[in-house]
């Protein structure tokens, strides 16, 4: 499994981050995407990405950080995402359930990421909470030409279709096991080459909620949930998200590796 989204540098695997690394591999996962999303983060990211060659970088500035972040850091970024291991610009979008950056600020910073993801060939990371329909539009406005991931997509068919004539992708995470109908229905129904496996650990852990933490370890369950939606195997599952996500940040590794029988 590719865990697509996944926050592991955050200081709540500080204590136990090498153990989440070991359980991850036991569990399956075999590459990691790390969203480097404010100015602190990038370099400890890069020191993850030093000690695994099994994980990639996506960096850029969350709407939650549009208001922290000095005017000047889109030069500082534009070097960062040149560098080899990075595979994609965000997670960036508008947030305005939070609300913690005027929407001014974020939408300033949400257009200069789909310009520097245009200039770079780099696909996006997309972050939106209360703000589908900003977003999209802003979105089918500007098109971003590397396409990207509509990242913790826990909307409905409409929305899928909207991102489809995007060639945006849907990142499908521990939301997915939380029960909601819209979103079952519309997993159910999407495109299969617009399904990615995410974690967004240590956020959003998949049912049942015990561990009060997330980590890529437990992708099994949202992969196990996602195949029941679907009607496929848990083999075919990683097989088919796997694929959608070296297309998609074209990660330069090959497919074929299988979680181990009774991980899922
Ligand atoms: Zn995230």
């Amino acid at each position: 499994m590719i865990d697509t989204h996944c926050h592991l540098a955050d200081r709540r695997f500080d204590r136990d981050r090498a153990q989440v690394f070991e359980r991850a591999h036991i569990a399956g996962v075999t590459h990691f995407i790390e969203i480097a999303h404010a100015p602190e983060i990038v370099p400890r990211a890069h020191a993850l990405a030093r000690e695994h060659p099994n994980l990639f970088l996506c960096v850029g500035v969350h709407p939650g950080e549009a208001a922290a972040v000095p005017a000047d850091y889109l030069e500082v970024l534009r070097d960062h995402a040149r560098h080899a291991r990075v595979v994609a610009i965000g997670e960036t979008g508008l947030d305005f359930y939070r609300n913690r950056a005027p929407r001014e600020a974020q939408e300033r910073w949400f257009r200069a990421q789909i310009a520097l993801g245009d200039e770079l060939g780099l696909p996006l990371v997309i972050h939106q909470r209360s703000a589908l329909e900003e977003t999209l539009a802003i979105l089918e406005e500007t098109r971003p030409a590397a396409g990207g991931v509509l990242h913790c997509f826990d909307d409905g068919l409409t929305a899928v279709g909207r991102a489809r004539s995007l060639g945006f992708k849907l990142g499908i995470g521990g939301v997915v096991t939380y029960g909601h109908p819209a979103l079952d229905d519309a997993v159910r129904d999407a495109p299969a080459e617009m399904l990615l496996l995410e974690t967004d650990a240590p956020y959003l852990e998949p049912e049942p909620r015990t561990a009060r933490r997330n980590e890529p370890a437990l992708l099994g369950r949202v992969l196990a949930r996602l195949a029941a939606l679907r009607g496929w195997s848990a083999e075919e599952t990683d097989r088919i998200t796997g694929e959608n996500a070296r297309e998609l940040f074209r990660l330069p590794i090959a497919g074929g590796a299988l979680p181990p029988s009774g991980s899922a």
